[in-house]
């Protein structure tokens, strides 16, 4: 039988094919009028896209790049910093922290949770200079409140930036970037955006501009003063990752397309479709028998799922991609054989879903000997598409 390669990975997502096409005619030089008109176009689409009247750029590197720039161009050696981990993702941020010899106040959540507010008010330090959190905690699959956190800086005396990785919270979630005062937000080109990896986007406050006057840490590719002074003119430093850039335009054009050319609408909508793509999934697993790893924060992004004890996830990551060519991801780090992970961002749809489900069911019971009834993952998962769809 043939079996089709479906990416179910937070990370990279599948591709959107339109990006892919602009991604080959993208023989460009950047020095050139056309390049500048293509770059100005696609931050002009991110700063819709992120929801800010902040300026957003565009870097060429990881999502980890934008992460790293927005230590070493908002701190000095010595500052203190406030960190929120609750997984791998989060433990980076302290590990970037410790790089640029910040003093890092950590408020640590157990894997599968969100934080306490109390803990964090009481953490944050009047003399803190930022707050580094993620939007979503792709590792663990948790969606942290950045609402309140961002409410709970503005309530303080601090004065501290919020530094918050939306590389999987950005057309997943909803922000109110300017409303709630997020100095920095994040993205990855890899993620909701359905283009390879290559690319990062933040967007930057006035406030986190003027802190960077300040900032003593050493860079210098990720110099983000002299991103901001080429980006306004169509340019970056030193030579983007042209092809990629096209994709992203060809992308939001086609987020855009979704809502009738509204690309603010659009966003809403691909969030929408991921939430309800893991509610679905949520709801197709649950019935299945499975234990979901994060039932009281779960984000939309991906979706994490225990497997019965004595039994390796790794065993559930394997047969789907033998059996049906389905590649999902194990845990990381200690959560490795424990949990196995199932995105929803960026370029899934309903059909999708009820594809992964399916092939959940023949896994359920040839693989792991669990009592299934076929059909009913899909069933649990018809419902909540009927129900999104009459009130939508
Ligand atoms: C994917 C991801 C990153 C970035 O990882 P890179 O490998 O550098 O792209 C950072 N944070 C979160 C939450 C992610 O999901």
């Amino acid at each position: 039988m043939i079996r089709k390669t479906r990416l179910f990975t937070p990370g990279p997502t599948p591709l959107l094919p339109a990006a892919q096409f602009a991604m080959a005619a993208a023989d460009i030089h950047h020095r050139t009028a056309e390049f500048r008109a293509l770059f100005l176009k696609v931050l002009a689409q991110l700063k819709i896209f992120v929801g800010t009247k902040n300026d957003v750029l565009l870097l060429s590197c990881s999502g980890t790049g934008a992460m790293e720039a927005s230590v070493s161009n908002l701190t000095s050696p010595g500052d203190r910093v406030l960190v929120l981990t609750a997984g791998k993702f989060g433990e980076r941020w302290v590990e970037l922290a410790k790089a640029f010899n910040c003093q890092a106040d950590v408020v640590k959540a157990p894997y599968g949770q969100t934080f306490d507010p109390g803990q964090v008010r009481e953490a944050l330090k009047p003399d803190a200079r930022a707050v580094y959190m993620q939007a979503t905690e792709t590792s663990t699959a948790v969606r942290h409140d950045v609402e309140s956190i961002a409410k709970l800086i503005q309530e303080s005396n601090s004065g501290a930036l919020l530094v918050v990785d939306g590389i999987t919270g950005l057309g997943t979630t909803h922000f109110d970037v300017d409303g709630w005062g997020i100095d920095v937000l994040i993205g990855g080109s890899q993620k909701a955006v359905m283009i390879p990896p290559g690319l990062a986007y933040l967007s930057v406050s006035e406030k986190a501009w003027a802190a960077m006057e300040s900032a003593k840490n050493p860079r210098y590719y990720f110099d983000l003063r002299k991103e901001r002074k080429n980006a306004v003119k169509g340019e970056s430093a030193y030579t983007p990752a042209v092809a990629l850039v096209a994709g992203l335009g060809a992308a939001l054009d086609y987020i855009a397309g979704q809502a009738g050319g509204d690309l603010g609408k659009g966003r809403i909508a691909l969030v929408d479709n991921a939430q309800i793509n893991a509610a679905a999934t949520r709801a197709g697993l649950t019935a299945l028998g499975f234990t979901l790893f994060a039932p009281a924060a779960p984000a939309a992004a991906a979706t994490a799922v225990a497997v019965p004890e004595g039994i390796d996830s790794g065993v559930v990551v394997k047969a789907l991609r033998n059996r049906f060519g389905l590649i999902v991801t194990n845990g990381q780090g200690e959560m490795q054989g424990k949990i196995f992970r199932v995105a929803h961002l960026g370029f899934f749809d309903c059909l999708d879903t009820i594809a992964l489900l399916g092939a959940m069911e023949h896994i359920a019971k040839d693989t792991l000997g669990l009592p299934v009834t076929y059909g009913s993952a899909v069933a649990a998962a018809q419902k909540v598409f009927a129900e999104a769809a009459s009130s939508s």
